[in-house]
């Protein structure tokens, strides 16, 4: 099915600077293994974040299990990282693929941000959390950032991060999504507001956890030696390496649209309807609003893809009613992740977006009545 309004229109670099990109590569023949593309994709990537390093990847699930081996060694199934249901389930497989058992927090009906009393309830009654893997859900810094990181330095355990959809998001404080806890991952998917196509970065401080991952992505072969871990191929090549340098190039103006198009849903919407608090710090790569109730919700999404708009609901279904993790254990009730399931729908946001489309979007929420 096709729609008047996509899910997504990701805005991809003028082809002619492409091309000029494409010739370099060919006449290098240099197609991948951190060539010189990559290597100065990384180096923008930290640049703009303002890390010392970042690794590039070939998307953001292969960075979360380089991120949680290079962390934390293999895996014991005994030992448990701490993640939100209401997220990607590629947080939750990867800690599975590192060799750990997901171990599900609930979130707070605000941010719909994974809930930090639940997680320091989690990790004093428990001697078996070997990490946090904390999501910036929508790409919306954690606003209880800091306590974070105090929980986690209190317990001794790493804090990692999924801020896959926040590249260009800021925290409370103004800083950049990217520089909390030991690292952050992000993705450059099509569907993300920094998108490539396929890829991924992990931005950190620690040159050891970043030569950790480089190896890792790299078969955790040593010249002379070859493999001396578990790796496997995780590399970015020179073309969407290439295209990543020419989106940083237009970022700044990208975000500032994006922003604006949020702002124009926010100044439309109807009473009872909100949006998680701290979206407008993000870099909106949607926006997920919060219907007064499930019936309206329901309505609402209906609605949208009956005018032609392809409407979502993110996260739902959450990853611990997912047949995959249905059986995996949680810290505690899963009650607001599952209230609030049930009353979130996603429009898009365009780079650019027709008023047109945004108005589209307003008058069906408008019509969707008790
Ligand atoms: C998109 C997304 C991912 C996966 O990113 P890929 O680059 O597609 O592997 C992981 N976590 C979250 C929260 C995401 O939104």
């Amino acid at each position: 099915m096709s729609f008047d309004v996509p899910f997504i229109l990701p805005v991809l670099p003028d082809s002619a600077r492409l091309v000029e990109d494409y010739e370099d590569i060919i006449s290098s023949n240099w197609f991948t293994n951190f060539g010189p593309k990559e290597r100065a994709f990384s180096a923008a990537v930290a640049g703009r974040i303002g890390t010392s390093g970042a690794v590039t990847f070939t998307n953001a699930t292969i960075a979360l299990m380089g991120l949680i081996r290079g962390a934390l060694g293999p895996g014991e199934r005994a030992s448990h990282i701490l993640v939100p249901s209401f997220t990607f389930a590629a947080g939750p497989a990867a800690i599975e693929w590192a060799g750990f058992t997901p171990l599900f927090v609930d979130i707070e009906p605000e941010g719909l941000q994974p809930d930090i009393d639940q997680a320091y309830t989690a990790l004093d009654r428990r001697d078996d959390i070997a990490a946090i893997l904390l999501c910036n859900t929508f790409g919306i810094g954690n606003s209880a950032i800091a306590r974070w990181e105090a929980l986690a330095e209190q317990h001794g355990i790493p804090l990692l991060i999924d801020s896959a959809a926040g590249f260009g998001s800021d925290y409370a404080d103004g800083s950049p999504v990217g520089t909390a806890g030991l690292a952050e991952v992000f993705s450059f998917h099509a569907t993300k507001p920094f998108a490539i196509g396929e890829g991924g970065a992990v931005t950190t401080d620690d040159p050891r956890l970043a030569s950790t991952m480089t190896s890792f992505q790299n078969f955790a072969f040593e010249p002379g030696i070859g493999a001396t871990a578990l790796g496997l191929n995780g590399k970015l090549a020179e073309i969407p390496a290439a295209i990543g340098l020419r989106q940083l190039e237009r970022f700044d103006a990208a975000l500032h649209s994006r922003r604006e198009v949020l702002a124009r849903y926010r100044a439309g919407i109807g009473d009872g309807w909100g949006f998680p608090d701290g979206i407008e710090r993000s870099s909106v790569c949607f926006a997920t609003i919060i219907a007064p109730d499930r019936s309206r919700r329901d309505t609402a999404l209906s609605s949208l893809v009956a005018a032609g708009v392809e409407a979502r609901a993110y996260y739902a279904p959450v990853v611990h009613r997912q047949p995959m993790f249905s059986d995996a254990p949680r810290a505690g009730t899963l009650a607001v992740t599952e209230a609030m399931a049930d009353r979130v729908v996603s429009v898009p946001v365009h780079e650019s977006m027709a008023p047109a489309a945004i108005g589209r979007v307003l008058d069906v929420l408008g019509t969707v009545t008790a």
